[in-house]
């Protein structure tokens, strides 16, 4: 990873970023595609800054080469940085067919001084108005994030910052955290760590608490959809009863048999129970 964020250990423990060749990506991919392979995962820490250090495609062409190029049914990629998240990018995401209308991109905080002090490169509005195109694009979008409090210097309003966005962006999931000091980072050096621990245990329960009304309410609207569903394992409950994972890489249980394993299924969400959606296969 190339950005530094200042608590991120990850670019000294890692390195920098490498691009692999979009050739060898292909051949890998169509290799997978002869084993019966349905969905590729494309991963990097930065993976939507592909192709940055190279005279090779960027990294919306690379999914449009991947769908072109490959049998593979769905494509799928994290995790992407907000920064290097485009407006060509949202456009293939949106037309595309085979990208995955799944995005996990983490925002850290709602203050646009936090973010600064996080060393983000990017403003907080910049990120709503990204995730609110493609939100408008793709209903079907599944958004999931992380988000760190009692980061150094936040404030109460820098909190009330980040409490805004959840409530404006409403994410389908979230990653939730409280800061914690990691060594030889530029914020342990540089930053201290002066948000109190029973504040920060604090906001990170009001956030979690929010963020799983939010998530619960999301969830309730995708009953009645029909999601394409790759059949993964039979549940642990029971050996009719199978649990999937959708092309927005939402997870879902159905009853099915092991046949059921061969294809891509169409189910359709019926029930949302105990914090899991349940649906039955209608193709
Ligand atoms: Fe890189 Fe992610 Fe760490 Fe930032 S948080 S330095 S983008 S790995």
């Amino acid at each position: 990873c190339n950005n530094f964020c200042s608590y991120c250990i990850v670019p000294y423990l890692r390195g920098r970023e490498v691009s692999r060749d979009s050739g060898e990506i292909i051949e890998d991919i169509n290799n997978l595609v002869k084993l019966g392979v349905k969905q590729a995962t494309l991963l990097g820490q930065n993976v939507n800054s592909y192709g940055n250090d190279t005279n090779d495609i960027n990294f919306p062409s690379l999914l449009k080469k991947i769908s072109n190029e490959t049998d593979i049914k769905w494509i799928k990629y994290l995790s992407s940085h907000p920064k290097d998240f485009t407006d060509e990018l949202i456009e293939v995401i949106s037309t595309e067919k085979k990208v995955s209308k799944w995005l996990h991109l983490a925002v850290q905080s709602g203050s646009n001084k936090i973010l600064e002090k996080m060393n983000r490169k990017y403003k907080i509005e910049t990120y709503i108005e990204k995730v609110m195109k493609l939100k408008s694009l793709n209903p079907e979008l599944n958004l999931t994030t992380d988000i760190i409090v009692g980061f150094p210097g936040e404030t109460e309003a820098d909190f009330n910052d980040t409490v805004d966005l959840i409530n404006t962006v409403k994410f389908d999931d979230a990653f939730m955290y409280k800061y914690n000091i990691r060594e030889n980072t530029f914020a342990a050096k540089e930053l201290g760590d002066d948000v109190p621990e029973d504040e920060k245990l604090s906001r990170l329960s009001k956030i979690i608490d929010l963020q799983r009304d939010i998530k619960s309410e999301n969830k309730k609207k995708r009953i009645g959809s029909i999601l394409e569903v790759i059949p993964e394992k039979f549940s642990k409950n029971s050996d009719r009863e199978i649990l999937g994972n959708s092309a927005e890489d939402l997870m879902v249980l159905f009853q099915g048999e092991e046949k059921d394993f061969e294809e891509i299924l169409k189910v359709k969400v019926t029930q949302l129970k105990g914090g899991s959606l349940f649906g039955e296969i209608v193709d």
